[in-house]
């Protein structure tokens, strides 16, 4: 086991967990226990979603705190110093007694056996991740703009019963709905975070509650 006291790699490894956890108790908490409590199907999803967190979990810890294996450096010191001042291909792939050699691509010491990748960050995984991810990305983003033209959220939809979730609402222009997400300014600022408008002015907007 493998533990580097490297505080942004322990902040990461706390937000993963926390977020895997948060996965759980909204799950568990906020859809199953109050929709699907007393049905067999509620259950299933339950232990799916448990065992699927915990082997999450494990997962990440095994591949967190494995030793992922170094390559330790030669015990001789290594003497490349002639290798930029001779203009000869050749000799940069000469090896030394203990078999490195500088890789001609990026001038970087490698040891016997090793060579250049050049799949770097494109093996078929983690291409498949990217594509996930991305269609993680999309559903996620057709979902919120779902929500804000129904005015609804999936979840508040399935808390609905069958006869409130199916009746017909009368909901304001959607340009409205997407003001009432962004901020009533130009369409051109709803991606911008700071509200440029004064906060203590009083608006007597549908959007203000007396409370
Ligand atoms: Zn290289």
């Amino acid at each position: 086991m493998l533990f580097r006291k490297d505080p942004c790699g322990i902040i990461c490894v706390l937000l993963t967990y926390s977020m895997l956890l948060h996965c759980l108790y909204v799950v568990l908490f906020v859809l199953i226990l109050p929709l699907l409590n007393e049905s067999l199907f509620g259950t299933l999803n339950a232990l799916i979603i448990c065992t699927l967190i915990f082997l999450s979990i494990l997962s990440h810890a095994r591949a967190a705190y494995s030793d992922p294996g170094f390559v330790s450096l030669p015990k001789k010191g290594l003497d490349f110093s002639d290798v930029n001042t001779n203009a000869s291909t050749n000799n940069l792939l000469k090896p030394n007694e203990e078999g490195w050699t500088v890789c001609n691509r990026c001038d970087t010491y490698r040891p016997a056996r090793s060579h250049h990748c050049r799949l770097d960050h494109h093996c078929p995984f983690l291409c498949i991740e990217s594509c996930l991810f991305g269609i993680f990305v999309i559903t996620v983003f057709v979902d919120q703009i779902q929500s804000i033209i129904n005015d609804r959220s999936l979840i508040d939809a399935l808390k609905l019963d069958e006869s409130s979730r199916t009746s017909q609402r009368t909901l304001p222009p959607k340009r409205v709905l997407f003001q009432n997400i962004f901020g009533s300014g130009p369409m051109i600022l709803w991606l911008f975070p700071c509200d440029l408008k004064s906060s203590n002015k009083i608006t007597d907007s549908q959007d203000t509650y007396n409370v």
